[in-house]
């Protein structure tokens, strides 16, 4: 059984699923063998996978066949498992609550090698109808206190077919919990949310802004931590991922997939993730949380330092990656005249 454990000083939470090793390098194994072979994501391999909670099919396909364009099925290994009361035991220094949650992928596209870069904006704007429709699905079980949707693409990917992460789980993650603190704290001084100010300071200097649609922002943090780490923000306030509206998801798909596109042409097979940081939800739910995405490029340029440390360094200045960036972008997007 898996358990939710905190570490008492950080007060960070890890899931340990607690598998044998011959279990897990049986799992390895495996993994080494399918490469390249088989992929349970693939069209017509649909039996393989749990069945699914979700998908955008053509209308005369049925459930869990062949006809879709988004499928959205659970984990066949979750972190997480559904049933179950959540016990939440203290032990000493030690806190732990039972590892009950969801845990989906969302298989984006049945092309087993397309990205977001060389789909249709309609089919990435399908991905993120299933993200959001995930999202306020999930919060229905008042068990759950955040939603998380992690994307991994590129070398290292164990499935290399486009797919993503969808977890609702019974604790807050430290990330999400140090963002709303810096929030908090910040709105105490000043009465504004910080995200709002950086997108009004970010606006008027130019110099990190990546692309700027009528809805959202994509800029390069002014501290990125790694090489092209990339911000989204809605330029509207809002809390929750969950309240993204029809007429958005088109344009925040075109951003992602101009984004992604950039990523290829400025890096030979770039792997990346991609995050969806949102406010908690029920009791927990944070107005001044504004919510946002977070793409982190994995380069081999400066390995492991910041496992040990915490301290970051990044070779590459935001400035510069956001010219690079803005400069593919531009490419693929040129300016109507009178922009
Ligand atoms: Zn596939
Ligand atoms: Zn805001
Ligand atoms: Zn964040």
């Amino acid at each position: 059984m898996a358990e939710l454990r905190r570490e008492p000083i950080l007060q960070r939470w890890v899931a340990i699923t607690g598998q044998r090793w011959e279990v897990l390098s049986e799992l390895l194994r495996q993994r080494r063998e399918q490469r390249g072979r088989t992929c349970p994501f693939c069209p017509g391999k649909e039996h393989e996978t749990p069945s699914e909670v979700f998908a955008l099919r053509n209308p005369t396909s049925s459930r869990n066949g062949e006809g879709w364009s988004v499928r959205v099925v659970p984990n066949k290994f979750p972190v997480l498992r559904i049933e179950g009361e959540i016990e939440r035991i203290g032990e000493g220094v030690f806190d732990q609550a039972s590892a009950i949650g969801a845990h989906e992928i969302v298989i984006e596209t049945p092309s087993h090698s397309a990205d977001w870069g060389t789909m249709a904006v309609g089919e990435v704007a399908g991905v993120l109808r299933a993200y959001r429709q995930r999202s306020l699905d999930l919060r229905g079980d008042e068990r759950f206190r955040q939603i998380m949707i992690a994307r991994n693409h590129g070398p290292g990917v164990p499935i290399a077919h486009p797919h993503t992460h969808v977890m609702a789980l019974p604790v807050i993650p430290r990330r999400i919990e140090d963002e709303v603190r810096g929030l908090l704290d910040y709105h105490g001084r000043k009465e504004r949310c910080g995200y709002c100010d950086i997108i009004r300071q970010e606006l008027s200097s130019g110099v990190r802004v990546i692309r700027e649609t009528g809805m959202f922002l994509a800029l390069a943090s002014y501290a990125a931590r790694y090489p092209f780490e990339t911000w989204i923000l809605p330029k509207a306030h809002a809390h929750d991922f969950g309240t993204l509206k029809d007429d958005q998801l088109p344009e925040l798909a075109g951003l992602l997939q101009s984004l992604s596109g950039a990523l290829h042409s400025l890096l030979d097979e770039p792997a990346y993730s991609l995050v969806v940081h949102t406010s908690p939800l029920h009791r927990f739910t944070e107005p001044r949380y504004h919510w946002h995405m977070e793409i982190r490029v994995r380069l081999a340029l400066v390995g492991g330092f910041e496992w040990g440390t915490g301290f970051f360094v990044n070779p590459l200045a935001p400035e510069e990656a956001a010219r690079l960036l803005r400069g593919e972008v531009a490419e693929a997007h040129p300016a109507k005249s009178g922009d």
